[in-house]
């Protein structure tokens, strides 16, 4: 059985109307407890209306920065989403299991990264990105994020100021499903998501046409399906 931890919430942070980033205040003697690796997550632990309720949020800040921070999307009549983005304050103590997971990112020089993400599937992805970026300066990251509009967008701002700084590596490609936006596509990812099990190469008239050795995709359910993920997570490494 999972072992939890109590500990207290160090910030939320307002990300869209419907979404917070959480970062913990980690004890030091739990320091290396949570050392992880890009991708992984963490299960939350809370009593909400007298039910244990657990549920797993993948970190979105890099091992790095030594913080264990998460965001979380509310989900329509959610138990844990709803709680974490309307009741839970800084200073509550809540419960959380070591990072776990086997979505890693091992960075690699001279690597060509694509990452897929839908809504709240970015949270890991993001801290691929800022991994490769600070890592591996001879590496290049390409992201393909799909929401239903700029407003709905979870580090949208962050992001934007990677592309300004990482210009030269991060290919940044915003597709939503209800605003047309300039310069940016219009739909929904998973219509956009390509299929190429074997190919080192994303071809096609996408504006991501790139040279791609990895790729990562990452998203909620229905966003992009099994199958699409399936075949992504099978491209060669
Ligand atoms: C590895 C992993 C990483 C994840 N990372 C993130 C992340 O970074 N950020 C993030 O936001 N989420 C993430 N999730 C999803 C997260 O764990 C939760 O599933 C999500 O927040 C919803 O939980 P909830 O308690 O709010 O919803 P739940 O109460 O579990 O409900 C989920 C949905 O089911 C519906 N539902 C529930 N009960 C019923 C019922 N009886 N009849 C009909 N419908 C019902 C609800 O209306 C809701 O739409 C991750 C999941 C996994 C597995």
């Amino acid at each position: 059985m999972a072992t939890f931890y109590k500990v207290t919430i160090k910030e939320i942070k307002q990300e869209t109307a419907n979404a917070v980033s959480v970062l913990f205040n980690i004890p030091q003697q739990l320091q290396s407890e949570f050392r992880f690796t890009a991708g992984q997550y963490i299960t939350l632990q809370k009593e909400i209306n007298g039910e244990e309720v657990r549920r797993a949020y993948s970190i979105c800040s890099t091992p790095e920065s030594g913080d264990i921070r998460v965001a979380i999307k509310a989900v329509e009549k959610g138990v844990f989403s709803m709680h974490a983005t309307s009741d839970l304050k800084v200073g509550d103590d809540i419960e959380i299991t070591a990072p776990e997971g086997r979505f890693l990112l091992n960075t690699e020089a001279n690597r060509n990264y694509i990452g897929f993400a839908a809504g709240s599937g970015i949270t890991p992805i993001l801290s691929m990105v800022k991994t490769v970026l600070a890592k591996e300066s001879t590496s290049t990251f390409t992201l393909v994020y799909g929401n239903k509009s700029e407003a709905d967008t979870i580090f949208f701002s962050e992001l934007n100021t990677l592309k300004k700084s990482f210009s030269d590596r991060f290919k940044l490609h915003y597709i939503f499903s209800r605003e047309n936006v300039k310069n940016e596509l219009r739909g929904r990812i998973s219509e956009y998501v390509e299929k190429y099990p074997n190919a080192k190469y994303i071809a096609g008239k996408r504006p991501w046409e790139v040279k791609c050795d990895i790729a990562l995709p990452c998203a909620t359910q229905n966003e992009l399906n099994e199958e699409e993920a399936e075949t992504l997570a099978a491209a060669p490494s």
